[in-house]
């Protein structure tokens, strides 16, 4: 396929489903992608979006990677990446890793269209398919603390993720004292509370003496894990927080890199045998650089299962399938239109499926899909 045109706008995302919640200004890229490719009469169009949690990226789109993809001639979605991330030096990955990302989302989505075939199965093409089922255990991402009435609301929120069918959900500690944030973890596990079902994030905010005291708080808890405790370069933080607490602790969602990945295997003290992986598959510079990460960690005596990549939505849903991860984030009430699985799916024992149409399948997403196609 040849790029003929791409197009980008930032954004507004909110972490909170209530639109009267303030949003707290995060926002996100989209860009459609135009192929010279024609499907049914019409120009394949690929969409992605950048995640969540790391702004919009449209200067770095407009001004470094899209111009090089436009320019590469005729390429598969591997060799756009490489087109993209021709002359980049190593190190200093900053966000720049989330452009490339958020255009790679969109190559593939183009790629797998242009085949006929959901995401899923074109990886499984690509990457082998490892025979393990199409669908893949989920959980519920939300829990943000609301500024009135938390712990009602916090509540009501779980209800309804248990009652969509959810069997596992996380919610947000850290931006509150310890002893508040016991409380919501005290709430939430009245409705998530068969051991195992629960987990919490701090998103990296604990200086690392607070974090060691978080761990030592919640060890009675026996949660799903404990994700983010300190800043993710904190390494040596991350070790004193994973001695201090004997059940799993999830990690690397704010590392973008396969080198940032080794540091955090050597440094942190993380255990093969329980602990999860995070990295997001968009941020770590798309797919390409995501599967690095997944090559040298199995290397290193990891196993797939305990990728558990950040990122509640369909693009990460794929991901989790094709590669036999151990599962998957979804934001059902968070980052909308973003977040969530295709309109009206359902989940099954826990697991979601992805949507079984051309592409990642955003078009099974109505408000998401009227949001991609404004761009064009
Ligand atoms: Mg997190």
């Amino acid at each position: 396929m040849r790029i003929i045109d791409i197009r980008e706008r930032t954004v507004e995302i909110s972490r909170y489903g209530d639109p009267a919640v303030p949003s707290g200004g995060l926002t996100t890229s989209i860009v459609a992608l135009t192929t010279d490719v024609v499907r049914h009469g019409r120009s394949v169009v690929g969409f992605g979006f950048s995640s969540f949690g790391r702004f919009g990226q449209g200067g770095l789109i407009r001004e470094r990677f899209a111009p090089r993809l436009i320019a590469a001639g005729n390429v598969d979605p591997l060799e756009g990446w490489a087109a993209m991330m021709k002359g980049e030096k190593p190190g200093g990955h900053g966000e720049r890793c989330v452009a490339v990302g958020t255009l790679d989302m969109a190559l593939w989505d183009a790629a797998a269209k242009i085949a006929g075939l959901p995401l899923h199965e074109l990886l499984r093409q690509w990457f082998g398919d490892r025979g393990n089922p199409v669908s893949v255990p989920v959980y519920a991402s939300g829990g943000y603390a609301y500024p009135e009435n938390d712990l009602a609301r916090l509540k009501d929120e779980l209800r309804r993720f248990q009652d969509t069918g959810y069997r596992r959900a996380k919610i947000k500690i850290g931006a509150l004292p310890l002893a508040r944030d016991i409380e919501r973890v005290n709430t939430a596990a009245e409705v998530f509370a068969v051991p195992q079902s629960l987990a919490v994030d701090a998103m990296n905010s604990y200086a690392p003496e607070a974090a060691v005291a978080a761990a030592k708080a919640l060890r009675p808890y026996r949660l799903m894990w404990f994700e983010d405790a300190c800043d993710p370069l904190d390494f040596e933080g991350q070790a004193k927080v994973t001695a201090a607490y004997d059940a799993s602790i999830a990690s690397g969602e704010a590392l973008f890199s396969v080198a940032e990945a080794r540091l955090l295997d050597r440094h942190g003290g993380l255990r093969r045998d329980r602990d999860i992986l995070l990295f997001d598959p968009v941020h770590c510079y798309g797919l390409p650089g995501y599967l690095q990460i997944v090559d040298a960690m199995e290397t290193r005596g990891w196993k797939r299962s305990a990728f558990w990549p950040h990122g509640g939505h369909l693009f990460s849903l794929h991901a989790a399938s094709a590669l036999d991860l151990g599962g998957t984030e979804v934001n059902p009430s968070s980052f909308l239109p973003f977040g969530g699985l295709a309109d009206g799916d359902t989940l099954s024992n826990g697991c979601a499926s992805p949507p079984d149409l051309p592409g990642i399948g955003f078009e099974s997403q109505p408000a998401l899909d009227r949001l991609f196609r404004s761009l064009l």
